[in-house]
């Protein structure tokens, strides 16, 4: 199915999850006996992926290598690498450390309960379309407010889908955005997936294909307790 297609992934932990309101870095928090970031890990050394690149803040290589990895890099891993200030500079750090692959997936390391069908379908449909996202259909009616809190905007449901990672592209298409991208800080405004990359840059069209309800980001402290309670009932 793979035609000897090389499967790479970009896995982002830096960043500093303030949102979490905690001393310890959400991707280091522990989650049911674990550390937050190794569920997402182990789950791509268990997939059709042949090289993982682990992206952590600046100066914490080391840490996340003996302590968080204990000393034992998994198969897959290639690099631990120093992301950046924004998400993107951290995804196009991990892009170039990634060099022998045809398809890359990028991942939130804060979303521990990606699991394989989802990545299989991410793979799939990036060899099919060159681009594609999880999505799911959003559950609440969304809103646009004005400056004063006021409801201005309903948009429509049935269009709206909630973006989740992985996001998996040709890696020469997602490259090629990203360097044009990072040339020209105007482009870099309001960035905060990779699919919008291509989507601005290179006009690309990009497939969503169906994710998880489970597969969600760990952000706010609620979200480890409702992780955490996913991750008993799969046992
Ligand atoms: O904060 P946000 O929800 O955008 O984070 C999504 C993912 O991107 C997280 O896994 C976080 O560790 C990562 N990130 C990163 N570098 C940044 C900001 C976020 O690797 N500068």
């Amino acid at each position: 199915m793979l035609d000897g297609k090389k499967i790479g992934v970009v896995v982002l932990a830096a960043g500093k999850g303030r949102r979490m309101q905690s001393e310890i870095q959400k991707q280091y928090m522990t989650l049911a006996g674990r550390p937050l970031i190794t569920y997402a890990l182990s789950a791509f050394e268990e997939s059709e992926a042949d090289e993982i690149v682990l992206v952590v803040g600046g100066g914490e290589e080391d840490y996340v290598r003996e302590v968080i990895l204990r000393g034992k890099i998994p198969g897959k891993i290639c690099a631990v690498t120093a992301g950046g200030k924004e998400r993107y500079h951290s995804v196009y750090e991990g892009l170039k450390k990634l060099t022998n692959c045809d398809i890359v997936l990028i991942h939130d390391g804060a979303r521990p309960l990606v699991d394989q069908a989802v990545i299989a379908r991410t793979i799939r449909g990036a060899l099919t379309d060159g681009a594609c996202v999880a999505a799911m259909p959003v559950k609440d009616t969304i809103k646009v407010a004005d400056d004063d809190s006021c409801a201005e905007v309903t948009l429509d449901r049935s269009r709206l889908w909630q973006i989740q990672t992985p996001q998996a592209f040709s890696y020469p298409l997602i490259r090629e955005a990203y360097e044009r991208m990072m040339a020209d800080e105007s482009l870099q405004k309001g960035i905060t997936d990779d699919a919008m990359v291509v989507e601005t840059i290179l006009h690309c069209r990009v497939r969503l294909v169906e994710g998880s309800y489970e597969n969600l980001k760990v952000t706010t402290p609620e979200d480890l307790v409702v992780a955490e309670a996913l991750l008993h009932s799969r046992g």
